[in-house]
C-alpha cells in the first residue's frame, strides 16, 4: 500500500489489534505501525500522530469512536493519569489471555519452539480470584502541590510529577489512614517535603508493607537528613493503628531515583515484621482457592526489612512457589541449587522436601536475611552462598571433587532478574546434569531465550505455565519445568 506520510498531531482512524509488551493497544495503517497507550485491542479510535519513525510511530486516543468488547469502566479514577497500571479498562479475563499469549509468542517467536509443542506443554495462565487489593508492598512519594500542600501519591506515567491517590486499589486498605496520620502531622509541625528540583525538604518517600498472614505492618520514612523533628509524635499517632509492628528512617542525602538510602534506623518497635508463605499441596490447587491466611504446618515464615526483596503478591507467590516446588518432584532424597535466591524464598519451600538445598544471591543484606530465615525455621539442610551465580557456579565446579553432591544436583532451581541467566551459568547447568530444571521467569523474552539455550544442550520443556502476580500491568511470571533428554 502507498505510504501516506502523516505529519506530527494529524488525527487519523485507528483499529487496534493487538496489544504491546506495556499493555498499549497496537493498530496498522498504511504499512505504519502505531503504538497507542490507553487504547485496547478491539477499539476503534481516532489517534492523533504523535513521534513518528519511518515504519512505526506513537498516537494518543482523541477520542474512542467504538469501544473494544473487552473494555470495562476501571475502578480506579486515575488509571489513565497513574504510572502504576496500563490496562485496567481491560476486562480481567483478557488481561490473562494477554498475558498467556505474551509468554507463548516470545517462546515461539525468540526460542524458537514450534506452536503445535508450546501448546501441547503450556498450562493455563493462573490468574487472581479477586485482582485488587493484592500488594503487600507500597512506596508513596511525598511532595508539595502548588498552593503548598503536602501531597502524597503515585507519580504520573513516564514523569515525577505527583498524582494524588492515597488509597490504591492494588495496595491494602491500611495505607490511606498511615499517609493521611504523616500528611496532618507534617502539617502541624512543618516538616517540609523533599523537592527534587532543589535537593531541599525533609520527607521523600514512605514504604509500608504489611503482612497478609500476620496483619503486621512496616512504616519506613526516607528523609533527605539525618534527623526527623517531631518524632515522637508522630510515633504514637501511628502507634493508634492496629498491627503496627516495625517503625523506622532511612536516610537517603543523595540527589537520585533509587528511593532507599543505605543507612536505616528502627525508630520505634522491631526493624523487621513477620509474614508466611503457605505451601498448596499440589499445582491443581493453585486455581481458585479461597485464601484463608492462616499458619499452617507448611507455612514458611519470613522477616522482613524495609530493603529485603520480598515477593509483592502474597496470593499469587503461594501459587507460583508451590507449583516451582511441585515441579522439583522433591521426595526428600534430592539436592537442589537454588540461583538468585533472595532472602531464601524459594529455597525454604524446597528445603521442606529435600536432603539439601544451596542458594546463591548476589545481594550480601539478602543472604543474611535468607540464614536467618532458616533458622527461624528450624531448616539446618539450607546453605546459602554470596555471588554471582555465573561465577559462583562454575567455581564451585571447576574446584569440587567428581562425585560431590554439589556437582551432581537432581535439581536446579533458577529465578533470574528480567535481564535472564548468563550464559556462564547456563554452561554450568548444563555441565551439571541435573535431572530437573525448573525456570522461574519474570521476562518472558529472556526465558525464550535461554530455554534454546538449555534445549539446545540437552533438556526438553515439559511444563510451561503463566502466572499473575501484577494484575492490571503488562507484566507476567512464568514457572518451566525441563527435564534431561535420556
Ligand atoms: N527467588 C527470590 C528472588 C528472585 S529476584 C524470590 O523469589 O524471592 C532475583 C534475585 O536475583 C534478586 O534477589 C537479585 O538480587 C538476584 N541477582 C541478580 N543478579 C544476580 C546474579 N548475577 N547472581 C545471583 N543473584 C543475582
Amino acid at each position: 500500500m502507498e505510504n501516506i506520510t502523516l505529519k506530527k498531531n494529524d488525527i487519523f482512524e485507528l483499529e487496534i489489534t493487538d496489544m504491546g509488551v506495556d499493555g498499549e493497544g497496537i493498530g496498522h495503517v498504511d504499512g505504519m505501525t502505531y503504538f497507542v497507550k490507553d487504547a485496547l485491542i478491539g477499539d476503534v479510535i481516532k489517534a492523533r500522530a504523535m513521534k513518528l519513525k519511518k515504519n512505526y510511530g506513537y498516537a494518543r486516543v482523541e477520542e474512542v469512536i467504538t469501544p473494544s468488547a473487552f473494555r470495562v469502566e476501571p475502578k480506579c479514577p486515575e488509571h489513565k493519569r497513574c504510572g502504576g497500571c496500563q490496562i485496567q479498562a481491560l476486562s480481567y479475563e483478557k488481561q490473562l489471555e494477554f498475558k498467556h499469549e505474551k509468554v507463548r509468542g516470545n517462546i515461539i517467536r525468540i526460542g524458537g519452539f514450534s506452536a503445535e509443542e508450546i501448546d501441547e506443554k503450556m498450562l493455563p495462565v493462573v490468574g487472581m480470584e479477586e485482582p485488587f487489593r493484592y500488594r503487600n508492598k507500597a512506596q508513596f512519594p511525598i511532595g508539595t502541590d502548588k498552593e503548598g500542600n503536602v501531597v502524597t501519591g503515585f507519580y504520573a506515567a513516564r514523569t515525577h510529577s505527583i498524582i494524588p491517590v492515597e488509597d490504591c486499589l492494588l495496595g491494602v486498605k491500611e495505607n490511606a489512614p498511615i499517609l493521611s496520620i504523616i500528611k496532618d502531622w507534617m502539617n502541624e509541625y512543618h516538616i517540609p517535603a523533599y523537592n527534587e528540583e532543589t535537593g531541599k525538604g525533609l520527607l521523600r518517600h514512605v514504604l509500608i508493607r504489611f503482612g497478609f498472614t500476620t496483619k503486621e505492618i512496616m512504616v519506613c520514612l526516607i528523609i533527605n537528613g539525618k534527623k526527623l523533628t517531631a518524632q515522637e509524635e508522630l510515633v504514637s499517632r501511628l502507634l493508634e493503628l492496629e498491627g503496627m509492628t516495625s517503625i523506622s528512617v532511612n536516610i537517603n542525602t543523595k540527589n537520585t531515583n533509587v528511593i532507599l538510602g543505605d543507612v536505616t534506623e528502627c525508630i520505634w518497635g522491631q526493624s523487621y515484621i513477620t509474614d508466611y508463605i503457605h505451601l498448596r499441596t499440589t499445582s491443581d490447587d493453585v486455581v481458585g482457592t479461597s485464601q484463608e491466611f492462616e499458619v499452617t504446618d507448611t507455612a514458611v515464615a519470613y522477616r522482613i526489612s524495609p530493603q529485603s526483596f520480598y515477593q509483592v503478591n502474597p496470593v499469587q507467590t503461594e501459587k507460583l512457589y508451590s507449583t516451582a516446588l511441585d515441579y522439583a518432584g522433591l521426595t526428600g532424597e534430592e539436592y537442589v541449587w537454588d540461583l538468585y535466591c533472595g532472602i531464601g524464598t524459594i529455597s525454604l519451600f524446597l528445603a521442606q522436601k529435600a536432603k539439601k538445598v544451596y542458594g546463591v544471591e548476589i545481594v550480601p543484606q539478602a543472604i543474611e536475611d535468607a540464614k536467618n530465615n532458616a533458622k527461624l525455621n528450624g531448616f539446618d539442610n539450607a546453605e546459602f552462598f554470596v555471588g554471582k551465580a555465573e561465577e559462583v557456579l562454575p567455581e564451585f565446579y571447576k574446584n569440587l571433587k567428581a562425585g560431590d553432591a554439589m556437582l551432581n544436583p537432581d535439581v536446579i532451581v533458577v529465578d533470574p532478574p528480567r535481564k535472564g541467566c548468563d550464559q556462564a551459568c547456563l554452561d554450568t547447568m548444563l555441565k551439571m546434569q541435573p535431572e530437573r530444571i525448573v525456570y522461574v521467569s519474570c521476562d518472558s523474552a529472556t526465558l525464550a531465550r535461554d530455554l534454546r539455550i538449555l534445549c539446545d544442550g540437552g533438556y526438553e520443556i515439559k511444563k510451561v505455565r503463566a502466572f499473575d502476580q501484577f494484575a492490571h500491568t503488562g507484566h507476567v511470571e512464568t514457572v518451566c519445568l525441563l527435564t534431561k533428554l535420556k
